[in-house]
């Protein structure tokens, strides 16, 4: 940085605004534009397509320098924002014609990702979260705020630890790769909230595990929060004096220090970033993980909830295929039931009530979505007048939204389900409101709230009266054309206005010679001539000085009236928060009418049970062969285990997924795609799906696989639904073979969660003649010859053979290669591996039967015979170290 003592007065205000926001890209009010220099010049120009140019800022200094007009800013810090940059915006901050010398100019806002209620930087389905994390007493806790909704989340995110008598499973949970549990459960809820920015605490910053598990599974900014500088004030304090409460016992989270460490961080930062406005949050809201079926991110991903796996595309999602909400807000809620479905039987049956009487009366829930259509989003409207930013426009969108709350209360009058009563008494009465709208504002105001035209007439008779000044000089000047004709007997004389001269007549050249004496000449054009008179003037200036203060008026009232809807802010978030609750549920009801789903029974039972299930998403699938529904039974019992075998592209993983989204959306308050559904809550589903190599991270294939699966091993429990499709198939086949077995154990033995395993090893069938709460059930096929055609259908048993090359024909294989194969296969099967394919084979199929009699057929091994026959607690220690000898000696052998 050159030497400051140097710049001219403007860049030293340019440098002590750049010196208190050192890493984030200033954009300085110049006239019409947001300029930037130096460093932060050189990166626009590169990011939004800028010329450089540079300018002399002081004695021998020249900046680089860019800039964009200050009208089309907007546009311009999207894309800043989209490519992971903040920006502080600094502006003017005294009217330049009052100011005495340089004008002040101070940085009213700084842009974020988080922390944006800026509409056209906004993603209307989606919340704006900012996350911010912090680490209280070993305990890590979050505060979620979207600024433009006003919400402001907090938890602790508890990791369930594995039971305590459960031995570690044999895999490679040890070493670095094994990630805390508590910061995978830190992760799983930042994926879960999926934040467009996040902010560590400084000492949480330091953890590098979690920073680069955060990156990894948001790719969001993330913003390390300065030292806390709360002053005197400990977090709660500062949490209690914003919110204007003496204690934080009313929100529930009295007691949880890491989540108020996090919170008054949020806080912090976004005072810091609102400087001119601090939007309204409306209190705070505690929730647990526990309430709620924990979906982690792999899970997310794996089901398609959000998105599709291969695009990352909404479209193809369940969210898409769902959402038929009419507003924004309901979009977004839609969005929070989908991956937080709820464990409590109870308030889930609430939401099925809810369902199911609208699913009964249409005509109801037909009103209720065509009202809804016209609501706008009073959630972010909210925010906006709150933070002062809304225009004349937003306050518009308000009062129409506001009009449809009559009639969307009266809709509910005679409803019985509980949660739509609860719902109509939330909605509140804000006729009030509505009427001093409907009397204030215009139809269709402008964007800018400086250049009039947004008061209605009849709000305030000091603009009326202006109003009239205006529109009599107005008709005056009209007139005058009229008159001025006939006193100079120019019938071609014109009355006209530009910006430069104002008004003015014209008289052409051939007729300049009748113009009177008290004409005074402004302006020669080719054909014609431009005079005023001192009467034109003085009806202009009358004109021009009510329109100015007209203006200013209008400006104050607006301002006025603004602020007085702010008033409203805690009634408005709440209602708005109904029609979302209301918007969802009519939206449930919709599809499930129109895609022919059931209401499931949800209880807190250990078993589910699905009569003719279908998949949603497959089954709606542009192109998709009629889907073929499928019975699961799944228990603790004699169910808790299916392992599905069948060929490749049978439909083993569709059939997987469809189970584990009929359970979910039963506990999000949905009816499913099935016949029938009974479901006993479950507490977590867990996916291992396909394998994706995750080369972000630098982990292999078999690493991922292995991470998720020690995911599963960790933090399953007996309530949970477990979904494994292919265990094992990023390494050898023995390894592989051996560790889905271990893994299938381990889930029967010692956890008991209800799971499903789809897997290609059929040597898994074996498991159940050797335990009772194993399955097996395979993707029936009908072969003729060479040839098989997928039935769709899972019926009990096992598959004796795998179909990989019949599959592979279907493919498109090459014919020769098909054949090829075939008599390879043939070999292998009659074992001639070693004369056939070569020396290493051999070795190769001798480890095979080694391992498979091991693992298959229990045959003793000698050292583990003698072990067993030891007793430790009966040994001296001599004898002890006499057998360990012995031992290592017939090892050694
Ligand atoms: P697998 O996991 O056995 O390889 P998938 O579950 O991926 O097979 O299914 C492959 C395709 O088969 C799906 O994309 C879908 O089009 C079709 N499919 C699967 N299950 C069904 C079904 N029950 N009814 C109709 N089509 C199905």
């Amino acid at each position: 940085m050159p030497d400051p003592s140097k710049f001219t007065p403007v860049f030293k205000q340019w440098h002590e605004a750049k010196q208190r926001y050192p890493d984030v890209l200033l954009l300085f009010r110049m006239g019409d534009f947001y300029e930037l220099f130096g460093d932060d010049a050189e990166i626009a120009a590169r990011e939004l397509e800028l010329t450089l140019t540079s300018r002399r800022a002081g004695e021998g200094i020249e900046l680089a320098m860019c800039g964009v007009p200050y009208h089309a800013i907007d546009r311009y810090l999207a894309t800043l924002i989209r490519r992971g940059y903040r920006a502080a915006i600094c502006d003017q901050v005294e009217d330049a014609s009052k100011a005495k010398g340089l004008v002040r100019r101070d940085v009213t806002r700084v842009v974020t990702a988080g922390t944006l209620v800026e509409d056209s930087l906004l993603d209307t389905h989606d919340h704006n979260f900012l996350l911010s994390i912090g680490r209280e007493g070993g305990r890590f806790g979050l505060a979620a705020v979207d600024v433009s909704t006003g919400d402001f989340l907090v938890t602790e995110p508890s990791a369930r630890a594995a039971p305590d008598d459960a031995a570690e499973p044999e895999l490679p949970t040890t070493g670095p790769e094994r990630i805390d549990p508590a910061v995978a459960a830190v992760v799983d809820e930042a994926a879960r909230l999926s934040p467009t920015e996040v902010l560590l605490a400084p000492e949480v910053a330091e953890d590098e595990a979690l920073r680069e598990l955060l990156d990894h599974n948001l790719s969001v900014p993330i913003t390390v929060a300065e030292e806390h500088r709360g002053g005197f004030l400990s977090p709660a304090e500062q949490l209690q004096e914003h919110f204007g409460v003496d204690s934080l016992r009313g929100y529930g989270c009295e007691d949880m220090s890491a989540a108020i460490a996090a919170a008054a961080q949020a806080l912090e930062y976004l005072k810091h970033t609102h400087l001119d406005g601090m939007p309204h949050l409306s209190g705070i809201t505690t929730y647990s993980t526990e309430q709620f079926l924990v979906i982690d991110a792999a899970t997310r991903r794996n089901l398609e909830l959000t998105a599709t796996l291969r695009e990352n595309r909404r479209e193809g999602s369940l969210l898409s295929l769902l959402d038929r909400t009419s507003t924004a807000m309901g979009g977004r809620l839609l969005r929070d039931w989908l991956l937080q479905p709820l464990l409590d039987s109870a308030r889930i049956s609430e939401r099925l009530d809810a369902v199911d009487e609208l699913v009964r009366d249409r005509v109801t829930a037909e009103d209720l979505a065509s009202y809804l259509r016209d609501v706008y989003d009073i959630e972010r409207l909210t925010s906006r007048v709150t933070a002062a930013r809304a225009n004349a426009r937003d306050l518009v969108a308000l009062r129409d939204s506001l009009r449809r709350l009559p009639a969307i209360r009266e809709v509910f009058d005679g409803c019985e389900a509980e949660l739509l009563s609860m719902l109509q008494g939330r909605i509140a009465n804000l006729d009030g409101l509505t009427q001093l709208l409907d009397g204030a504002l215009r139809d269709d105001p402008p964007v800018q709230i400086t250049e009039g035209g947004i008061i209605a007439s009849g709000y305030s008779e000091d603009l009326d009266e202006l109003r009239d000044i205006a529109s009599g000089g107005k008709r005056w000047i009209a007139e005058m054309e009229t008159s001025e004709r006939e006193r100079t007997g120019i019938d071609s004389l014109k009355v006209g206005h530009n910006k430069v001269f104002g008004y003015y007549l014209e008289v052409t050249h051939a007729n300049t010679e009748r113009v009177p004496e008290d004409y005074e000449r402004k302006q020669t054009l080719t054909n014609a001539e431009r005079y005023i008179t001192p009467e034109l003037k003085e009806q202009e200036s009358r004109i021009l000085g009510a329109e100015e203060r007209m203006h200013e008026l209008e400006y104050e009232l607006f301002c006025d009236l603004r602020a007085q809807v702010a008033e409203y802010a805690e009634s408005l978030l709440r209602t708005a928060r109904a029609l979302a609750a209301i918007d969802v549920l009519v939206c449930l009801a919709e599809i499930a009418i129109e895609y022919d789903y059931v209401r499931p029974e949800v209880d807190g039972g250990a078993e589910i049970e699905i009569r003719a299930g279908r998949h949603p998403v497959v089954e709606r699938a542009p192109g998709q062969e009629p889907f073929v529904p499928n019975d699961t039974l799944l228990d603790r019992d004699r169910h808790q285990m299916q392992i599905v075998t069948g060929p490749n592209m049978a439909g083993k993983s569709t059939y997987l997924r469809q189970v584990a989204l009929i359970a979910l959306m039963a506990q999000m308050g949905s009816f499913v795609p099935a016949d029938s559904a009974r479901i006993g809550v479950v507490d977590r589903i867990f996916t291992r799906v396909g394998a994706s190599d995750d080369l972000a991270t630098g982990r292999s294939t078999f690493m991922v696989e292995m991470n998720e699966t020690a995911n599963i091993m960790n933090n399953a429990t007996a309530q949970s639904l477990v979904i494994l499709d292919e265990i094992g198939r990023g390494t050898s086949t023995f390894d592989g073979v051996s560790i889905a077995w271990a893994v299938a154990e381990y889930l029967i033995e010692q956890i008991g969660a209800k799971t499903l395993f789809a897997t290609h090893y059929h040597h898994l069938n074996e498991l159940e003649s050797l335990f009772d709460e194993v399955q097996n059930l395979k993707v029936m096929v009908r072969e003729e010859g060479d040839h098989i055609t997928f039935l769709r259908r899972i019926e009990p048993g096992g598959t004796q053979r795998s179909y990989g090359i019949q599959v592979a024909r279907l493919a498109g294989l090459p014919d020769a290669v098909v054949e090829r194969a075939k008599e390879v296969l043939h070999t292998l099967e009659r074992e001639d591996i070693g004369t056939e394919i070569g020396p290493s084979q051999e070795a190769a199929s001798h480890v095979a039967q080694t391992v498979q009699l091991q693992l298959f057929e229990g045959a003793p091994h000698p050292i583990a015979e003698e072990l067993k026959e030891l007793d430790p607690e009966n040994m001296t220690p001599l004898q002890a170290l006499q057998a360990l000898t012995r031992l290592k000696e017939k090892a050694e052998e």
